[in-house]
């Protein structure tokens, strides 16, 4: 998620809470009856039904296609729908080949044309001011003419482009898909914008701005929809994945990342790059920031 973040993420009103039960209960019998090595397999199937109900909620809304998105947007869009798919498709090319990994069938993509619409689909108060939400495995975005100013379309496109957004998203929906739901939160909004960082220079680094006096411990970052300050989980999450790379090379990411796929704990992953435990790695970065 991006914007004013990080919610619990309450049933929309595409998903009752019936509909979720049901999915729930009939996936974990089909766990219990054939094994948790099936557990990536339910998963990823899993996130494919949330996606496939959402788009089937959408059917009459206009869209635009190509081989990887499904894009819906409202009538009103139809020129910022483009955009998004340009954008989409960018990081798409940048963060598929960095995972090594390809999520399956076309990535579907919904624009709202308001915060208001956006909201009321994850039960959100007014007050919330979200650009955009990884959830099931689908990207739900609000439109950029709600939030960016610019000249003319092609402007829109290159801001849009440079906030991260779409790069964010992305960053969360491939790795749920390739870790099968296996990492904390709080990595997974680190890794979203240190591949902003990356690739739109959009998040700043977290190395200079985090006061270690005042930092929310590693064991309570691992509740981070349950925090006050977002703003600094968010910069704290950053700033362990920076670490990460910091002390494991260029190449620590994908390590962790494949040992996650590969259904080690994170604690696991941690020492193929040479971090003993979560413990360890606080320790570590704490020294690390001083
Ligand atoms: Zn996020």
């Amino acid at each position: 998620m991006i914007g004013k973040p990080a919610l619990p993420l309450a049933d929309s009103r595409h998903q009752s809470r019936a509909q979720i039960a049901v999915i729930s209960l009939a996936l974990a019998l089909t766990i219990f009856l054939l094994g948790t090595s099936l557990w990536p397999v339910a998963y990823r199937g899993a996130l494919q039904i949330s996606r496939w109900r959402l788009e089937q909620q959408l059917s009459s809304w206009p869209s635009l296609t190509s081989d990887h998105y499904i894009i819906k947007y409202r009538p009103q869009d139809e020129a910022i729908a483009p955009l998004v798919l340009t954008a989409a498709e960018k990081a798409y090319h940048l963060l598929t080949r960095e995972a090594n990994y390809t999520p399956p069938g076309q990535i579907l993509v919904v624009i709202y044309p308001s915060s208001a619409e956006l909201n009321a689909v994850f039960g959100w108060s007014a007050q919330e001011s979200a650009l955009g939400v990884y959830w099931g495995g689908a990207i739900q975005v609000l439109s950029p003419s709600a939030w960016i100013e610019a000249r003319d379309s092609w402007q829109l496109g290159q801001i849009f482009w440079a906030t991260g957004l779409m790069v964010h998203e992305l960053s969360h929906l491939i790795l749920d898909y390739k870790t099968a739901g296996n990492y904390p939160r709080w990595f997974s909004e680190g890794l979203a914008q240190y591949r902003e960082q990356q690739h739109c220079q959009a998040a700043q680094s977290a190395y200079h701005d985090l006061d270690p006096a005042l930092l929310y411990t590693l064991p309570q970052l691992e509740q981070f929809n349950q925090l006050d300050n977002e703003q600094l989980a968010y910069r704290q999450s950053l700033s362990l994945v920076e670490y990460l790379v910091a002390a494991g090379g260029p190449n620590a990411i994908s390590t962790i990342v494949d040992s996650l796929a590969g259904g080690a704990t994170f604690s696991q992953a941690l020492q193929k790059i040479g971090i003993s435990s979560p413990a360890a790695l606080e320790q570590k970065w704490l020294a690390w920031l001083k």
